[in-house]
């Protein structure tokens, strides 16, 4: 096989994706790469819904490819845009809305007699597939169908009979060359008479990509490697249709660090060990539900939405682990900070360098450099490049970020605070954030009423209140008057103030204080630094939630005392 002679301008790209479920990382990952490749070589990238599995394929989940390219920051020159729009001169690039020029194309192998059509029955097949299965022999389609003399085939297809149309596939070796993994050589044989057109009208995945990448002149396919043995079909008949051959560069799989494939069951089985952890035998009220939960509990293979997983986990406080864009953009990863991990998986620019921009990435990028073995994908590392780009933006970015972030995933959580406290909120938390998500998922304790807050004695509670002399209750007494009585309620006029008292009244012993009022200040003991958080709660909220912790606290003594 020869691979055109491109020049930097000709170079065209393609990311190609079948629109059932949302876009998976290993999705985002091909697709990053062709968008590189074609910046990189100042060539252009093309966007094609593969559509043409109706049963499969659904609007919702092309548009929410879209918006997952668009928040990866990978921008196409050509396709479907979000508003119903199309870009570019190739179009549609929707493969449902392509179907006359395919059997144009289909017209010309038909004509010349490179594809014929066969009108097998199901049955037949399926009884000839049962009988290569008995005698323990590949099964290859046997040309039956050309058995009916050409005039009568075509007649007969003209006259509506079910049929499909399959290619004539030439006897001979075929030699598939590839960017990333190198040559391989199918014998003659391997590949049968496989179908082109389905009955249904439809073309197949192997016809329709190779009119369209000819078609909106992709020079280069890369892909994952899954279509690594499609690609001796794509050669065949891109020859039949006198097209060009494209570049081909097959990408390995995303795999979890244990070498199983990253898939939504990945997700089941975190909710499932959490299940097991808190010994639940029903769902939480009104969470999922009851029957869908013993159902999917009694079959340990079964699979729960992802609403009802979300749901779940929410109610367990167990983050699932991500395994589609969605969820990584859910779970307060950072955008630059995915595609960058992601571009690691597969690829290295070398020296070891692995922190690095799109703009890098593009500029580098090329197929000698892409691995041919399956990656693992390392969630703490992850983790930690979100937690470095984290700590390198400022306070303002920090902000708008996470608040953004809050408004798309946690809009009740926003609108429950002032400005004024979101942001001493936002800027509290700045320090500690791994990702954005993870001050709505920390700070849960601003969202209850103040006479709402209840203060179970957990061991931790009992030994900040209860315990010593004097205790962190009578400290908590003690010092009450004072804060209500403080002239400023920022957080470092309080830090001035309990600081002196704390001198005075429990030898300097900060940490005395400090844990009694963070329980009294939100029913737990995390939270952000605790003049932070009395600031952020301001001086009401927090006076009433002291007095009720007090009278609690004294209520579960005299309990305890009983
Ligand atoms: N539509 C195919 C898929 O989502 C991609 C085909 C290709 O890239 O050639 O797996």
């Amino acid at each position: 096989m020869t691979t055109q002679d491109t020049t930097a301008a000709d170079i065209g790209t393609r990311f190609a994706p079948s629109p059932s479920g949302d876009l998976h990382v290993g999705g985002a990952r091909t697709a990053l790469f062709c968008w590189a490749f074609a910046r990189g070589h100042a060539g252009r990238f093309v966007l094609r819904i593969e559509d043409t599995d109706r049963k499969r394929s659904s609007g919702a989940a092309a548009l929410g490819f879209l918006e997952d390219l668009i928040w990866l920051g990978i921008d196409w020159d050509e396709g479907p845009e979000l508003d119903g729009g199309v870009r570019g001169p190739h179009g549609p690039y929707f493969q449902s809305q392509r179907l006359e020029l395919y059997q144009a194309h289909m017209q010309r192998l038909l004509d010349q007699d490179l594809a014929y059509h066969a009108f097998d029955t199901p049955e037949e097949l399926d009884a000839k597939r049962r009988a290569a299965r008995e005698e323990k022999k590949a099964y290859r389609y046997d040309r039956a169908g050309l058995e009916v003399p050409r005039e009568e085939r075509f007649a007969r297809a003209e006259a509506g009979e079910p049929h499909v149309v399959r290619f004539r596939t030439p006897d001979r070796p075929i030699v598939i060359t590839d960017g990333v993994l190198g040559e391989a050589t199918l014998p003659a044989g391997e590949v049968d008479d496989f179908v082109i057109r389905k009955a249904d009208g439809y073309p197949t995945y192997h016809f329709a990509v190779v009119v369209d990448d000819a078609l909106m002149e992709c020079t280069h396919v890369l892909r994952a490697q899954e279509h690594f043995n499609n690609t001796a079909k794509h050669l065949l008949l891109q020859e039949a249709l006198e097209f060009p051959h494209p570049t081909y560069g097959h990408l390995s799989l995303i795999m979890n660090p244990d070498g199983s494939k990253m898939s939504k069951r990945d997700k089941d089985k975190a909710v499932r060990a959490a299940v097991k952890g808190a010994g639940l035998d029903a769902p939480p009220e009104g969470i999922i539900d009851a029957e869908v939960f013993s159902n999917w509990q009694a079959d340990k293979k079964s699979q729960l939405d992802n609403d009802d997983l979300l749901a779940l986990a929410g109610a367990l406080d167990v983050v699932l682990p991500e395994i589609n864009v969605r969820d990584f953009r859910r779970s307060g990863y950072l955008p630059e900070v995915l595609c960058n991990f992601l571009a690691l998986n597969g690829w290295s620019p070398g020296n070891d360098l692995e922190k690095f921009d799109n703009a890098f990435l593009c500029e580098h990028f090329d197929l000698s450099r892409v691995q041919k073995t399956p990656a693992r994908f390392d969630r703490d590392k992850l983790l930690a490049f979100n937690l470095d780009a984290i700590q390198s933006m400022s306070p303002e970015e920090f902000r708008d970020k996470v608040r953004a972030h809050g408004e798309a995933y946690h809009p009740d959580f926003v609108a429950r605070l002032t400005d004024d406290q979101f942001d001493l909120l936002a800027n509290a938390s700045h320090e500690r954030s791994k990702t954005l998500d993870e001050l709505y998922r920390g700070n849960q304790w601003l969202m209850t009423p103040d006479e709402a807050v209840t203060w179970p004695v957990t061991k931790a509670v009992r030994k900040a209140m209860l315990k010593g002399e004097p205790c962190g209750l009578e400290l908590l007494e003690a010092i009450a008057p004072v804060l209500e009585a403080a002239d400023s309620f920022d957080a470092e006029a309080l830090q001035a103030l309990v600081n002196e008292w704390a001198e005075a009244h429990c030898e300097g012993n900060l940490g005395k204080i400090a844990q009694p009022l963070r329980i009294a200040a939100t029913g737990g003991t995390v939270s952000p630094p605790i003049f932070d958080t009395l600031a952020i709660l301001g001086r009401d909220a927090f006076r009433t939630r002291m007095r009720r912790c007090i009278d609690s606290m004294k209520a579960s003594m005299g309990e305890g005392a009983a």
